[in-house]
């Protein structure tokens, strides 16, 4: 009996093959239903539909070849195997079991002819294939499983614990059949969206890319399925990313369908704020003000990023926004992605707030019970206008009596969720939160589409003036003496430096032995100076404390991990030193290297890497002395490291595109941003469909 519900409305056990193990193992990787399998892609292909002739053998080919069996042989090399040499016409091959039985040891007798497919690998025989799949031809008996020639290529799926290849292969084919009834499946991208070549039905496009008929096709669309490129992988992905921005827009769109308190733009506290600011705001800080200013003044909840290099005063433009929502009467959260960001925008604050004469609260995960009950008291009954720290500023027990602006400075770290939590603080009066965020370091345009496609966006796309962009040098590890001479010199001329130490381990403690082991180098050859050592692992008092000491000269060479990396601001310190830079992303270098430069005098960076230089590292690490433009760097970063890397995403949640990639497909994303405003507009009832196929139970954010 032909089930003729619509796929998705199709349980995944209805399959034949599928009991309940299986199923708890499939729901485990979102499927659930026949169209989840069917969205499950191949990730490459086999191709086992021709056999290769010996002699075209390559290394890493993935072929079927045949032959007769020349020899079969037990050999001990560094390790006993079985080697079984097999010939056609034109070459010699060997097949190589490292373990096998008897049985095997005499089918593969001398005589046999076999089939066999698997990866051709360079061996001591030259040649090799390693425990390849084979069978025997003209006999009853197969070897490890019969191959038959197919006349489509091959899938290969991503897979999870307990489900093997073939048994994914199986059914898959089974849902593969069930779309010759084309409309079990429905197109959801209406026609203006699609591309005008795409002139196959979605039930069509799945058909076609999990078993692709490799004889009615070109060796050109073979080669773009391998790419991923090929126009059908396209159209799918332009769906996905389609419905990855109808989230976003649909999150946004609720959240502006709430109300907010508007604040009165021009008051007298900014005003105040400004007269005593010992600068004048750039023309580019004072736009973005502008637009902050117009946004609060709605009665709509502001969603807006600020993007700005490294130095172009983001800060002072947040404080401007959090003194507008101060003046309407309401509190403020500005929540940094590590303690010492927070201390410093904490000092900030407290120094340019202090004429006003404002209450800052301070929340950071490392504070006593007793300083942050007494934080938490003075922010519930509104005693505090401000509160600044890291995410303890949105753990339960902390309430406000009017939440109305929430700013968070972001360096990539927090993700759509961790906003949205910290707007839940506010929506308990009723209102929801104006939302400010800044990200740290320039993000790729494409990127920001994906990742903020629910907020607007502003741009300081100027630095203070004054500013001499930063020199940076490369130097080799074995120059290490010179690099120490170079910083007793800076020292001695009455400048501060940075030492930076990296690592590639996640590890604090790490980390941190890598710093203290540096501390102990540079004290012994620098006796005269005044060094100073931070890393993760100090209470944020004695963090606070050792940047105290930096900031006012004090320490004179300061020892640092990376915690340093954001937003410290020291005038006076023109020279960093980074070892190993090799190991990190060009982004966090950027924002590392935008630690100097901040005063009147000429800085320098030197990045002293561990020779030799892989090509990648030598191109990355140019590109950091070509250009001090965070947003040029940010192209190439995406470029070479790719958008999980550059983004942070694991918690951003946008790295798990089914079958889209945000660089190779980076122009597709206008596209789909386009398509996604059309449908939000025009076809509002294909939203839920295409969340539930592409975001299936991950959608939850979509659906506040
Ligand atoms: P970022 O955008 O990297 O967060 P900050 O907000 O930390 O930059 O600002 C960097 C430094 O520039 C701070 O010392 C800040 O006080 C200073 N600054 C900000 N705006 C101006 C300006 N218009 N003129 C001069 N200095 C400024
Ligand atoms: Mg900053």
């Amino acid at each position: 009996m032909s089930n003729s519900l619509p796929l998705n409305k199709q349980p995944v056990d209805s399959l034949k093959g599928v009991g309940k193990q299986t199923s708890e193992r499939l729901s485990r990787i979102n499927i659930t239903s026949i169209q989840d399998l069917l969205f499950h892609l191949p990730l490459r292909y086999q191709n086992r539909t021709t056999v290769t002739p010996i002699g075209a053998l390559r290394d890493g080919l993935e072929v079927v070849v045949e032959g007769t069996v020349l020899a079969c042989d037990t050999v001990t090399g560094r390790r006993r195997s079985l080697l079984c040499r097999i010939g056609d016409q034109t070459g010699i091959t060997s097949l190589r079991f490292f373990y096998f039985s008897n049985a095997q040891k005499n089918m593969l007798q001398k005589g046999n002819r076999i089939r066999c497919f698997g990866e051709v690998r360079r061996g001591a025989s030259g040649l090799e294939f390693y425990h390849p799949e084979y069978s025997l031809i003209n006999h009853n008996d197969h070897g490890n499983g019969a191959i038959d020639l197919a006349d489509r290529l091959t899938p290969v799926y991503p897979l999870t614990e307990g489900i093997s290849q073939n048994k994914l292969r199986q059914l898959a084919a089974q849902a593969v059949k069930m779309l010759a009834n084309t409309s079990l499946l429905a197109d959801l991208l209406p026609k203006p969206c699609q591309n005008t070549n795409d002139k196959f039905s979605m039930a069509e496009t799945l058909a076609f890319l999990h078993a692709p008929p490799v004889h009615q096709i070109s060796e050109q669309e073979i080669r773009m399925l391998e790419q991923k490129c090929h126009p059908l992988q396209q159209r799918l992905a332009l769906e996905e990313l389609t419905a990855h921005q109808l989230s976003l827009l649909q999150l946004r769109k609720q959240i502006r369908s709430n109300r907010a308190k508007s604040l009165p733009q021009d008051n007298k506290l900014t005003k105040q704020f400004l007269q005593q600011l010992p600068f004048q705001l750039t023309p580019a800080q004072k736009r973005v003000a502008h637009e902050i200013g117009a946004d609060l003044a709605d009665n709509k909840p502001m969603l807006r990023l600020i993007q700005g290099d490294v130095g172009s005063g983001k800060t002072v433009v947040a404080a401007m926004a959090a003194l507008q929502a101060v003046a309407g009467g309401q509190q403020v959260a500005l929540m940094a992605p590590t303690e010492i960001l927070a201390e410093q925008h904490l000092k900030n604050f407290q120094h340019w707030m202090a004429p006003l004469k404002l209450n800052i609260a301070r929340l950071t995960g490392k504070q006593k019970a007793k300083e942050r009950q007494s934080q938490q008291h003075i922010l519930d009954k509104g005693i505090a206008q401000i509160a600044i720290g890291t995410h303890a500023l949105f753990q339960k027990g902390v309430s406000f009596r009017s939440l109305g602006l929430v700013i968070i400075d972001e360096q990539h770290r927090f993700g759509v969720h961790q906003r949205l939590a910290l707007l839940e603080k506010g929506a308990e009066q009723g209102l929801t939160p104006h939302q400010l965020i800044m990200t740290a370091t320039p993000i790729p345009r494409t990127l920001t589409m994906c990742a903020y496609a629910d907020l607007d966006c502003s741009i300081i796309d100027e630095l203070p003036p004054g500013r001499k962009p930063v020199e940076t040098l490369l130097i080799s590890e074995q120059k290490r003496n010179q690099v120490i001479d170079r910083v007793r010199n800076a020292c001695n001329t009455g400048t501060q430096v940075y030492w930076v130490c990296t690592l590639i381990e996640e590890s604090e403690a790490l980390q941190c032995q890598a710093a203290e082991a540096t501390m102990e180098l540079l004290s012994s050859a620098l006796p005269e100076l005044r060094i100073g050592l931070i890393h993760g692992r100090l209470t944020s008092g004695a963090k606070a404390e050792i940047m105290h000491q930096f900031k006012i000269g004090a320490i004179q060479l300061l020892v640092a991990t990376t915690v340093i990396e954001v937003g410290v601001d020291v005038e006076n310190a023109s020279l960093m030193i980074i070892e190993n830079p090799e190991r990190l992303g060009l982004a966090q270098l950027h924002q590392l290297r935008g630690r100097v430069g901040r005063g009147k005098t000429q800085s320098y960076c030197v990045l002293m890497y561990a020779s030799p230089l892989s090509e990648n590292s030598r191109q990355r690490l140019t590109v950091m002395r070509e250009t001090n433009d965070g947003f040029k760097i940010a192209e190439k970063d995406l470029k070479l490291r790719g958008p999980g890397d550059v983004l942070g995403t694991r918690q951003t949640g946008i790295a798990v595109f089914k079958i889209a990639d945000l660089e190779r497909d980076s122009e597709l994303i206008p596209q789909a941003q386009n398509c996604a405003k059309s449908i939000i507009h025009d076809r509002p009832e294909l939203l839920n469909p295409l969340l539930e196929r592409w975001l299936g139970n991950q959608q939850s954010y979509g659906k506040v």
